[in-house]
């Protein structure tokens, strides 16, 4: 069984973001507080006792106290079921929440080289000890199981694939610390019990999907998919940057090559939106986007959302 929560659907910001006046942030700190999202984030488990967390976000503090799942076992003084964090990129939302991990639990960092060395060469990380923080490279297309906190197996596996996106953007034109070669900037992952078969991938980035990516999400359980803006140009229109959803390294949700349109008809049993930016009009139930959304067989999930497989 895999047990998969959904501690936050939102992009960079999260909803309401801190400086944000749109529609969907002013909605969601006036009296529509079930709009409130935190920044994305999921946990993951075969047992129930032992976690594993994908990606890190700024608000992972705020998400543990909300977890239940994730808090210290009773009886004991210290003590955290999270064993392990995956990282898929290594922007802010992805790495910030690992400094709020610094206590001294132990638990291991799963990440892809060019995203272990962004780490290696910010010094604040080093609040999380090698003693206690293993730091171990997972490579594209190279299944590995991750280990619980005693070094045994945790019965899941996990392969990284592959997803078209980009770098981390306080890195856009600054040499990165691995080298130019882009191929593990961003990576989706596929994620199964390795007793029962069942599986999810989880692709919270994505720029374009490919006839590769197609094949592999399709006939999949459970998608959890990037869902940043319903359309391309959004941020420029609503007056809110200059940032296209495509050069931050998104694809949109609506549109010939959006998400809804290319995942169309690849017997996906269920399909969840991730990474949901607050300028994005699907957030607002009944509006003319999320109804769309919803015909077309996904969902937009609310923090703290358990799904089982
Ligand atoms: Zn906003």
């Amino acid at each position: 069984m895999l047990r998969i929560v959904v501690l936050g659907a939102a992009a960079g910001g999260g909803v309401p973001q801190w400086n944000c006046g749109c529609r969907v942030c002013r909605q969601a700190r006036n009296g529509n507080p079930e709009l409130t999202s935190t920044q994305a984030s999921i946990a993951f488990s075969r047992d129930g006792a032992n976690w594993f967390l994908v990606n890190a976000s700024p608000d992972l503090r705020q998400q543990l106290t909300a977890t239940p799942q994730l808090h210290p076992a009773a009886g004991k003084l210290r003590h955290s079921p999270i064993a392990g964090v995956i990282l898929t990129n290594g922007e802010i939302d992805a790495v910030a929440g690992l400094l709020s991990m610094r206590e001294g639990s132990p638990f291991s960092i799963y990440a892809h080289g060019r995203v272990l060395a962004i780490l290696a060469t910010n010094s604040i990380f080093n609040v999380l000890g090698e003693n206690n923080v293993a730091r171990r490279p997972i490579e594209v297309n190279r299944p590995f199981e991750p280990t619980l906190r005693d070094g045994s197996p945790s019965g899941i596996e996990v392969l990284p694939f592959e997803v078209t996106g980009k770098g981390a953007w306080y890195l856009e034109g600054k040499p990165h610390p691995a080298g130019a070669d882009g191929v593990g900037d961003t990576l989706g992952l596929r994620i199964a019990d390795k007793t029962s078969g069942q599986y999810f991938c989880f692709v919270a980035a994505c720029a374009r999907v490919t006839d590769d990516l197609r094949a592999r999400l399709r006939g999949a359980p459970l998608v959890l998919f990037d869902g940043t803006v319903w359309r391309d140009d959004e941020l420029i229109a609503a007056g809110l940057g200059q940032k296209t959803g495509q050069s931050m390294g998104h694809l949109s949700m609506s549109g010939d090559h959006g998400a809804i349109e290319s995942l169309a008809g690849l017997d996906i049993a269920r399909k969840v939106f991730l990474h949901i930016n607050n300028s994005n009009p699907a957030w607002l139930k009944g509006s003319d986007e999320r109804k769309a959304l919803e015909r077309a067989g996904w969902q937009i999930p609310a923090d703290g959302t358990e799904i089982t497989l």
